[in-house]
């Protein structure tokens, strides 16, 4: 899954990202034009091909504008400059294939935090996100503000997931949908339902999300001839269970197992644990301490939980804002949590408010006092690699 230029046409460069033409760039480096053409032969090792080689048929449908010279060395560098703002650094061979596993993907349970924010907006912190990328299955849960910008950062598209877990139907987890699957859609190639996990009240979610894209979907399908039906998703409501078979996914070698959380007066919530190679991540959500989130966090070598910090909350003078200590786990709770579970790493995000480079040792201050294990004040983009622990059993 390596991202190339390719010189199209004299004076334009095509950025090709997972087999998918993505921009045209024209020899000033601003981006000319868009399409989602597949490529049938990508080259893999991140070189530019000369423009001989570039008549290989693989661009078609793209029509870049028509230069008169070809291009100097500083229209490459401007183009590949600007080729480089679109693509990462990435391991090789993590394209999905048609069944939305990334096959020949690193044999390894990874988690990554996309946003670590809150409601509170905030310029270094996204809207709660977290990937977790399980050998060939990639998994987006929650999506909240800008997760699809840290996808990227993270460098992935959303036509590279296999699926969207949602913890639960708060605005700051799902604002992102409508950005999700209106650009899977324009991106894919060919028809590629988004397979979306929540609770019950997620297929309503759904429906009126792409209800309210009725305008934009019409304009998008009258004005490409290649996109000839709407945006889908695949949804599965679920409370407490496992999920992993009835998706397809258990010859992966993939456990996803659901239990309820406790975050009313929202209800129903839940979270997830994920279990792969003897190793197992519990994404939690919001939620204060309950048994559902005992389950799912037994013995995971990371805990992901969303928290708030009581003594800066209630520092604050705002009813509103004091509401939240109701239904999130403080610091404590949560690091108590992770001791009860006897978990690996606990992970804090979705932080309330957002610690800094200085406040943050309070609150590992904070759950140090409960817990004697790996403490992370999480960060955008920060990825931990779980490994399976003496003690890991399933729910
Ligand atoms: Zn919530
Ligand atoms: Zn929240």
């Amino acid at each position: 899954m390596v991202g190339v230029a390719v010189v199209v046409e004299p004076g334009t460069v095509v950025v090709v990202v997972d087999e998918v033409v993505v921009a045209v760039v024209d020899d000033s480096a601003a981006v000319v034009a868009t399409g989602s053409v597949v490529v049938d032969d990508v080259v893999d090792d991140g070189s530019v091909l000369g423009a001989s080689a570039a008549s290989s048929g693989a661009m078609v449908d793209v029509q870049p504008a028509q230069r008169r010279h070809p291009p100097s060395s500083g229209t490459m560098d401007r183009a590949l400059t600007a080729t480089r703002r679109y693509l990462r650094p990435r391991p090789k061979g993590r394209r999905p294939g048609q069944d939305g596993l990334v096959h020949g993907a690193e044999d390894r349970l990874e988690v990554t935090l996309l946003g670590t924010g809150s409601p509170l907006p905030h310029s270094e912190r996204a809207g709660p996100s977290t990937l977790v990328r399980a050998g060939p299955v990639r998994l987006m849960i929650d999506c909240g503000r800008g997760s699809l910008m840290r996808l990227a950062g993270a460098g992935m598209f959303p036509t590279s997931l296999t699926a969207l877990l949602l913890t639960h139907l708060h605005s700051d987890h799902v604002c992102d949908f409508n950005d999700l699957v209106t650009t899977r859609w324009v991106m894919s190639p060919g028809e590629s339902p988004l397979i979306v996990v929540g609770p019950p009240g997620t297929r309503r979610f759904v429906d009126t999300t792409l209800a309210m894209l009725a305008d934009d979907i019409g304009w998008r399908i009258a004005h490409h001839d290649d996109l000839t039906s709407p945006p889908s998703c695949q949804v599965t409501e679920i409370v407490d269970g496992e999920v992993d078979a009835q998706l397809g996914w258990s010859g992966t070698g993939l456990r996803v197992l659901v239990a309820p959380t406790s975050h009313r007066p929202v209800h129903p919530t839940i979270g997830f644990r994920l279990e792969y190679g003897g190793a197992a991540v519990a994404v939690v959500g919001d939620s204060r301490p309950c048994g559902g989130v005992d389950r799912l966090t037994a013995g995971a070598s990371i805990y992901v939980q969303s928290v708030v910090r009581e003594a800066d909350v209630r520092a604050i003078p705002s009813t509103r804002l004091q509401d939240i200590l109701d239904y999130h786990s403080t610091t404590s709770q949560a690091a108590a949590t992770a001791a009860r579970a006897g978990v690996g790493t606990l992970v804090m995000t979705h932080m309330v408010p957002a610690p800094d480079a200085a406040s943050g040792q309070f609150w590992i201050d904070d759950a140090r006092a409960e817990f004697t294990g790996h403490v992370v004040v999480g960060a955008d983009l920060d990825s931990f690699v779980a490994t399976p622990r003496p003690r890991a059993r399933g729910t």
